[in-house]
């Protein structure tokens, strides 16, 4: 931490170390309170006189405790947003709205406390909270040390020749003496008299009021007052007269009201953008679950244990639960949870919502609606469909169920239905736990956001893993009594103690639909780039809206939750009266399987081709990092590109190799439409434990060039596997070592090894096409060079080389 020469800590280091501090206390005071209040009630059973007066007493301290943690809480939140918002305050204003509560509390502390302020208004630069938390400090402060009968005054004046407001506190209490007037200031210091006190302090009030007051560029003193005590004086430079113009025009209008529907990824990330915005608006979250801000994303490894607690996929990083409580106190969002949304009153502006724990139905007016209702889990009604342990993993609730099914090893066969991302996640998460784990899925091959032969290539590791994969295979029936005991399918019947449905989602558009808001030919409710539903005061983000896709331009339904996270900052931004554009997704998707990483960007070769570009793929299978370095893994690589343009259209990675930072690059090449040679000289970074000298991008780049440049001729594994299936005469020349040949073979192929190839020219026909290939494919492209300078007529070259070949190898 850097320190001031005199090595005092400054004082934004006191307020993060504050923010820090109260983060990791407020949940463990919250809950000794609830167990303090718990037996206080003798709900735990009855308790002794003497018992009840010391958990009386234990709770009053942790009153204090809960108090000065949200006082810390609030203060960092308040100046943390101050280079958001600037502005301007009155202090007069906040006085007012807080006297009555100063004066209640004078009375429990038997002291009289009066206000003077000579004018309406002090308008001075800072935040509201901010500077509600710097009185109520400064008056408790003075409360604290001022005995029964004594007097506590604030007053606020203003020095015009100076610029300056002025705002003191005075008291009767015990004072500070002279010499003790700078450090009452420091952290944590407490004079010998407030040390001696009865009442509770930790030291920290006044080094809070001195960091925000130098924060908002004034000054604060302490000294003698007239009234026998201390007096507090603080000195704020006054607003400019066109900044109180302006707080004046807003004031006249109400603060802006926003209501979201949905709290889980997009309808959080709204809320807390607006309040940062505008801090004056008022935002209700409406949430129909119990759960607010979870990370679904890690549902997975909460299944696997690697996430211990649920409670950890709904804390900031910081470990702070983002429930009800957090909400309210450190966002100044209002929860309302278990409350569903049942109808929207466009005309009158309102929502009619319901209670769900009592039934009981209300309406919220808004300014603005946000609709992040997301998506619900594909349930078809195949018979059974309805037994127990059958289970789509959607929320924190199916995670706890799941995992009470698989507690104590009780699961071993488990059915995974459909082979997409989440029914990929699940399985590393089951067979973790010591399952038997089946995926079925109805079409030829798993995983559509790839191309059939790379799914097949994780299909492979995940057969290697003890999973099986059963494609073409139609689910017909559930059987079991109450629970499955088994899947039925076209195929066959599957023993099962617990079945997880992972065939999609679809968005949850019921209450858009019924407002008669536009729904996108996808299902998803449509939404224009400043994610405006088609009332200009709705707005949608998340799974429940329809995007674009950024290179085709179409209408495409992605549900992540990172595209949730974007689009709802945009529209909180649009909500508040900005201006921003969220541009569309190119599905750049990534999951991890097992050791794979297995990703995609853009478009597949299949949607390129069905989308009527003529497309040139190069396979790209190498070392993710210099092939000498002991970390170095396999990485395949696929990219897809425009032959007519020589844009970048997509690109799939799989294998245990860094798959995440080429597609993350990959992403940003297509999105800034860049040519495949644009890509081959891209300054990307290089160093052995990173990467190879030539990135596996650039390399799968410089593949593609060469074949647009009529260097190489490429065949796909299917058209081979095709060609000897159907018995076509052709020469199958693999150029490995003999070494390499012995080890792992591919069927109908002849070994002619690369150094021996020139020599052996005549074993090979002339009048037949040959397809050369290596373990990578480098070797079968310079074997095919020499072949065509050679004067073979016909010469390919097998895209990826044995590494990328998807169907059976003869060991
Ligand atoms: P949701 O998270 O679905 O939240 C919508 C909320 O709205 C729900 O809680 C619902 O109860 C509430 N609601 C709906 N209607 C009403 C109503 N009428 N009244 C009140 N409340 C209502 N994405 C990635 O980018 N990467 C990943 O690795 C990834 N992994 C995932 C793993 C799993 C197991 C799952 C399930 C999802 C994963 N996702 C991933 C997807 C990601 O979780 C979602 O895209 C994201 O949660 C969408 O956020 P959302 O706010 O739009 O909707």
């Amino acid at each position: 931490m850097p320190q001031e020469k005199d090595n005092k800590p400054d004082q934004s280091e006191i307020l993060q170390f504050a923010s820090l501090i109260a983060h990791q206390l407020q949940s463990p005071i919250s809950t000794i309170h609830t167990i303090l209040d718990v037996l206080a009630a003798e709900l735990a059973g009855p308790l002794t006189a003497k018992q009840k007066d010391l958990v009386a007493r234990a709770n009053i301290r942790c009153d204090e405790g809960v108090a000065t943690v949200r006082r810390m809480l609030a203060i960092v939140s308040a100046l943390s947003r101050r280079e958001e918002i600037g502005g301007v305050i009155d202090v007069a204003a906040i006085i007012r709205s807080a006297q009555t509560r100063y004066e209640e509390k004078a009375l429990q502390f038997d002291v009289t406390f009066t206000a003077e302020t000579d004018s309406e208004s002090f308008y001075v630069r800072g935040t509201e909270p901010a500077m509600a938390e710097v009185l109520d400090a400064l008056v408790d402060n003075a409360f604290k040390y001022t005995p029964a009968h004594g007097q506590v005054r604030l007053v606020v004046s203003a020095v015009p020749e100076e610029k300056i407001v002025r705002i003191s506190i005075a008291d009767s209490g015990v004072g500070i003496a002279e010499g003790m007037r700078e450090k009452v200031f420091e952290p944590f210091y407490r004079t010998p008299a407030a040390r001696g006190s009865t009442r509770a302090g930790i030291g920290l009030g006044l080094s809070f009021v001195k960091a925000v007051v130098d924060e908002l560029g004034g000054t604060v003193r302490a000294g003698k007052a007239d009234l026998g005590g201390a007096e507090i004086a603080i000195r704020l430079p006054m607003a400019e007269r066109s900044e109180i113009d302006r707080l004046e025009e807003a004031a006249k209008s109400s603060p802006l009201r926003v209501v979201i529907v949905g709290g889980v990824a997009a309808g959080p990330k709204v809320a807390a953008k607006v309040i940062r915005l505008v801090p004056r608006a008022s935002v209700t979250v409406v949430e129909k679950g119990e759960f607010l801000s979870y990370a679904g994303c890690g549902l997975p490894y909460y299944i696997s244990g690697q996430v211990t607690n649920h409670a950890e996929l709904m804390s900031t990083p910081m470990g702070v639960l983002r429930d009800a409580v957090f909400f309210q106190k450190v966002k100044n969002v209002r929860i309302m949870s278990r409350t569903e949304a049942m109808e929207i009153d466009r005309k009158g502006k309102r929502v009619r919502i319901k209670d769900l724990a009592d039934g009981r139905e209300s309406c919220l007016e808004y300014d603005k609606l946000m609709l992040a209702t997301g998506a619900s889990p594909i349930r078809p009604s195949i018979p059974g469909h309805d037994l127990g342990n059958i289970f789509c993993l959607h929320g924190v609730q199916d995670a706890e169920g799941i995992k009470a099914v698989l507690s104590g090893g009780k699961a071993k066969d488990v059915v995974i239905v459909g082979g997409g991302l989440i029914g990929m996640e699940t399985t590393e998460a089951l067979v973790s736990s010591g399952c038997r784990v089946t995926i079925v899925e109805r079409l030829p091959y798993t995983l559509r956001i790839l191309d059939p032969e790379i799914a097949r290539l994780v299909e492979l590791h995940l057969e290697s893993k003890g999973v099986k994969v059963l494609t073409n295979t139609t689910v017909e029936s559930f059987e079991g009594d109450d629970k499955v005991r088994s899947v039925v399918t076209d195929k066959g019947t599957l023993s099962a103690d617990a079945v997880i449905m992972g065939i999609g989602v679809r968005p949850n558009t019921a209450l858009a639909r019924r407002a008669g808001l536009q729904v996108g030919e996808t299902g998803g409710i449509k939404v224009d780039e400043r994610m405006r539903t088609s009332d200009p005061d709705i707005y949608a983000a998340g799974d429940c809206v329809e995007c674009v896709d950024i290179l085709t331009g179409r209408p495409c339904y992605v549900p992540l939750g990172s595209t949730a996270n974007k689009q709802g900052r945009v529209a909180a931004i649009n909500i508040c009266g900005g201006q921003d554009t969220f541009p569309g997704v190119l599905g750049s998707t990534i999951c991890k399987v097992f050791d794979y990483c297995l990703a995609r960007t853009g478009l597949t070769e299949a949607a390129a081709r069905e989308l009527g570009y003529k497309v040139t793929i190069a396979l790209a299978p190498a070392p993710d990092r210099a092939n000498y370095m002991p970390t170095a893994k396999m990485l395949m690589l696929k990219i897809v590109v425009d032959s007519d343009t020589r844009r970048l259209l997509g690109v799939q990675a799989v294998g245990p190799g860094a798959g995440d930072k080429r597609i993350d690059v990959a992403a940003t090449a297509i999105a800034g439409g860049m040519t495949v040679d644009q890509l081959a000289n891209l300054d990307l970074s290089y160093a052995p434990p990173y990467s190879p000298a030539m990135d596996n991008l650039i390399t799968a780049a410089n593949i593609a060039r060469n074949k647009l440049d009529g260097h190489m001729v490429g065949v796909s594994a299917a058209d081979v596997h095709r060609m000897l299936a159907e018995k076509k005469d052709f020469t199958f020349l693999d150029v490995r070592t003999p070494g390499e040949h012995a080890q792992i073979r591919l069927p109908g192929a002849i070994l002619i090894p690369l150094s021996t190839l020139r020599g052996r020219l005549d074993e090979i026909p002339r009048d037949k096409e040959v397809v050369t290939f290596g373990q990578i494919s480098l070797r079968g492209y310079e074997a095919s060079l020499i072949l065509r300078a050679a004067g073979f007529p016909q010469v390919r070259v097998l895209d990826g080389g044995i590494a990328m070949w998807p169907y059976e190898k003869l060991p």
